[in-house]
């Protein structure tokens, strides 16, 4: 057998690894879109480095569209396998994609405008709704730790990752040749003290381990109470100042976790009297799709539903769906926090609402989520003076800040939690991927000194061959 990283090497964006077994057989784990990768993005989506009519079966963990967001891509280029899931993941995946589908139509106009500039033939979208449709109707779901047939000699079992609702890590065994190898793909992995969902179960054994990274090399700071910080936003920017709190986040996860987080400060009678606005209809579809699964919830969140039936929405809360309710927020003049999609900020309606707030130092932008240097979080977070929104140099006089501590990936020791049931000495590799380089050289050190002899950095494309023990105490 072997496999191949055909996303998430050496980035933390575009998830897709194809295992390939002895017979020719190939199967795919994720397919994730590459997102912020700048000029590189159009080109990585447009080529998968694998033929999609070859791959008998898709196996996903989430529905984030990182991990998610090529499916409909692969079933228009000839995928016509089942893709295994749980039924949450399906839910919120059917919510994003149709939503990604939307955006590349939207996008792939601007793309070709550049293309055109240069000379270049123009592309045609990734993908339309019509094949979101159709690669709906190839999802098979799945509850978690039932393990089932993927094909011949191949089986699977998701166990909760922990990290979204229906998010899964991806238990496999493979008997092919009179041997069994045990290949374990982490997905995303979540916290052990995530605001809504319970810790990540334990895996099982694996000879191979297939692991994320993104925050292989720090430690979340637990000292931060989100509440109290949020609060402290809240009063700083929009009581005091009088201004309006800008906060990017992701429609699917993290917008629920800040909604989650001013619902608690309004049962406390604590939440600051002004208007909360989501400006994102996908967060509104992804609340209601969440609230359909809250038997997934941690313990906590479970004894808040005994008493408050709702635990996203609360006085003073409301949604803003179409454009041109989004346009007339962005007129808004009173103090507010607008929590908008995406969570990164290089893309969505909360552009629109940073150009807008960025320039007075009454303002605020409030980061909830992990900022790739490159992306305008980033370059937020980074300090920077000046920054490009709609091809405008924009000048940078409001408070920027992150809420420490929020994140739904696990920190390092997280990670390390996440693999420590198995038997080290046995784990014949361990392939980091879904990090940037630098964090992956250091958590690689960290997972050696525990005792992981061969912790392999791969590189996008890049083919490893997985021996199986016998083979190898023949070979020696
Ligand atoms: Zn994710």
């Amino acid at each position: 057998m072997t496999i191949t990283f055909h996303g998430a090497a050496g980035t933390v964006t575009g998830t897709k690894h194809k295992l390939t077994l002895n017979d020719g057989r190939q199967y795919l784990l994720d397919c994730g879109l590459f997102q912020g990768l700048g000029r590189d993005t159009d080109d990585l989506n447009h080529d998968f480095g694998f033929d999609p009519t070859q791959i008998e079966a898709l196996i996903l963990s989430h529905a984030h569209i990182d991990h998610s967001g090529l499916i409909p891509r692969l079933v228009r280029e000839g995928f016509k396998g089942p893709i295994f899931c749980t039924a949450a993941t399906r839910d919120l995946a059917e919510i994003l994609l149709f939503d990604s589908a939307e955006i590349q139509t939207y996008e792939t106009e601007h793309i070709n405008k550049r293309r055109a500039r240069r000379g270049q033939p123009p592309y045609e979208p990734l993908y339309g709704p019509e094949d979101v449709k159709t690669a709906l109707e190839l999802f098979l779901t799945f509850e978690y730790d039932e393990w089932f047939t993927v094909g011949r000699g191949i089986k699977a079992c998701f166990t909760n990752a922990g990290h979204l609702i229906g998010s899964a890590a991806i238990n496999i065994i493979v008997e092919e040749d009179g041997e069994t190898q045990r290949v374990l793909f982490s997905g995303d992995v979540g916290r052990h003290r995530s605001v809504l969902l319970p810790p990540p179960a334990e895996p099982h054994p694996a000879d191979y381990i297939i692991l994320e990274s993104t925050y292989g090399n720090k430690h979340h700071d637990i000292r931060f109470n989100t509440i109290e910080e949020l609060q402290g936003w809240i009063n700083r920017v929009c009581v005091e100042r009088g201004g309006q709190l800008v906060i990017p986040a992701f429609s699917v996860g993290r917008t629920q976790e800040v909604l989650y987080a001013l619902n608690q400060l309004s049962l406390e009678k604590r939440l600051p009297d002004i208007r909360y606005f989501v400006d994102s209809p996908l967060s509104l579809k992804a609340t209601q799709t969440i609230k359909q699964y809250a038997s997934q919830f941690n313990e906590r969140l479970q004894q808040v539903l005994a008493i408050d039936d709702d635990p996203f929405d609360f006085p003073g809360l409301s949604y803003i769906e179409t454009v041109e309710e989004s346009r007339q927020l962005v007129k808004y003049e009173e103090p507010c926090v607008i929590i908008s999609a995406s969570g990164t900020a290089d893309a969505g309606r909360v552009r629109h609402h940073i150009n807008n707030i960025l320039g007075d130092p009454k303002n605020g932008v409030l980061l909830v989520g992990f900022c790739s240097a490159r992306s305008l979080g980033g370059q937020l977070l980074g300090g920077e003076k000046e920054v490009e929104i709609f091809s405008d140099a924009i000048e940078v006089k409001a408070e920027v800040g992150q809420l420490p501590g929020m994140s739904a990936h696990g920190d390092c020791d997280d990670l390390c939690r996440f693999v420590s049931s198995q038997d080290a000495e046995k784990v014949r590799a361990v392939f980091l991927v879904h990090g940037e380089t630098e964090t992956q050289k250091a958590f690689a050190a960290k997972l050696e000194l525990k005792g992981f002899k061969n912790v392999v950095v791969p590189a996008q494309h890049q083919e490893v061959v997985l021996t199986s023990g016998s083979k190898e105490a023949e070979a020696a």
